[in-house]
């Protein structure tokens, strides 16, 4: 069973799944900007183009729900986040995308218990990434710029298909959309758009 928890241990998700499905790195603001509002509040400070880990949606077990918090970084926002409300790790996100196959959640953000790995299948959203940090992104990968453009081209990774498409069998537990509507109002932060840094 996969897990993750949250950095003061108050949060725990548990899934019905032995390891993520993906590992991408993202280049998009809005991960910035919602890594960055978690450190505010004293959450680790994040990197700029953070690895993020995605998971079937097959969730067995909760802890610490009543510290959970849904967000979003403004009205309209599409991906909502899961924070701890003591210690702001992230212990995952949605996004209407992932029609509720998978989650998503960032190395470094939260803990699991599975060692994750190293590299990256693909960097993605990199026409938002800051041209004088373009030393961070890896060269042995491939890079996606914007999407829809090169969805099509993004998806012919079997890696990414794979995780993305709808499970061959019916999921077990409940999903992170489920877990998302039991916390209650999803609180909206009302950011500004966020800036290239
Ligand atoms: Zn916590
Ligand atoms: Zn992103």
């Amino acid at each position: 069973m996969f897990k993750i928890f949250c950095h003061c241990g108050a949060c725990s998700i548990e899934i019905y799944h032995e390891k993520p499905t993906l590992h991408l790195l993202c280049g998009c603001e809005d991960c910035r900007q919602a890594l960055e509002w978690g450190a505010i509040n004293g959450a680790p400070r994040p990197s700029l183009l953070p690895s993020l880990f995605y998971l079937k949606s097959d969730i067995r077990k909760v802890k610490g729900r009543d510290k959970m918090k849904a967000v979003q970084l403004r009205q309209g926002a599409r991906s909502t986040r899961v924070y701890c409300q003591d210690c702001y790790s992230v212990l995952g996100i949605d996004h209407p995308a992932y029609l509720n196959n998978v989650f998503m959640f960032f190395k470094n953000h939260c803990e699991t218990n599975f060692k994750l790995p190293d590299k990256a299948v693909a960097a993605i959203y990199l026409d938002d990434f800051p041209p004088n940090a373009s030393h961070l992104i890896p060269n042995d990968i491939p890079l996606f710029y914007s999407f829809p453009r090169e969805r099509e081209k993004f998806r012919s990774i079997n890696a990414v298909s794979n995780s993305f498409k709808e499970p061959k069998t019916p999921p077990r537990g409940y999903s992170f959309g489920d877990l998302i509507k039991s916390l209650g109002q999803i609180e909206v932060l009302q950011l500004d758009q966020g800036k290239p840094v």
